[in-house]
């Protein structure tokens, strides 16, 4: 039998959740074993959200990423960043693209965890396709929707990640016209 590379001995750390977030959701299962996903925590989980976001900061688009995880089986289903700027694509933001890359699945028996509070659209989405529980890493940057989440029926729990709140910040500070459109388009910069 061939054995994962990281198991239930392996410990979470950022290297070992860095190598998860920059791995193809559908090859994770040859990574990681079961008892390692269930070891994984809330703050796990979004801190590989802030790694993403990292990434795409690293690739030069916006610090933003989510993961969707699977309530039962605590096993990622699937995981994204913005791609404004490397995919010239006006509206894919973390959490259109995690929810793209998961495909079609029931979004009800999952948790999206994001780095950031969700725009309007992403917050449209997340209870127009089923989503019972958000976890938002950032409310410090951005804020707002999280009161229509719940008023749409949905938990959302804030679990601020200090990493991803300072990457966002320090970005708003170096790009704000990039920060600006991923928000409310090249219109809002004239
Ligand atoms: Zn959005």
């Amino acid at each position: 039998m061939i054995q994962s590379l990281f198991d239930q001995d392996t410990e979470v750390n950022d290297t070992t959740l860095n190598i998860i977030a920059h791995m193809p959701t559908t090859s994770l299962h040859t990574l990681v074993s079961d008892d390692f996903c269930t070891k994984l925590s809330d703050a796990d989980f979004m801190r590989i959200a802030v790694l993403l976001a990292k990434k795409s900061y690293d690739e030069g688009g916006c610090p933003i990423g989510a993961v969707i995880v699977n309530n039962e089986s605590n096993k990622i289903v699937g995981k994204g960043h913005n791609t404004l700027v490397q995919e010239s694509h006006p509206y894919n933001h973390g959490e259109t693209s995690a929810i793209r890359d998961a495909g079609r699945i029931d979004f009800s028996k999952t948790t999206l965890y994001t780095s950031l509070s969700p725009c309007d659209v992403c917050a449209t989405l997340l209870y127009m396709r089923g989503f019972k529980r958000v976890v938002v890493g950032d409310v410090t940057n951005a804020n707002g929707n999280e009161s229509l989440l719940e008023e749409k029926g949905l938990q959302v729990d804030i679990l601020e990640d200090q990493l991803g709140v300072r990457q966002y910040g320090e970005f708003r500070l170096q790009k704000p016209e990039q920060d600006l459109e991923d928000w409310q388009g090249i219109a809002a910069l004239k």
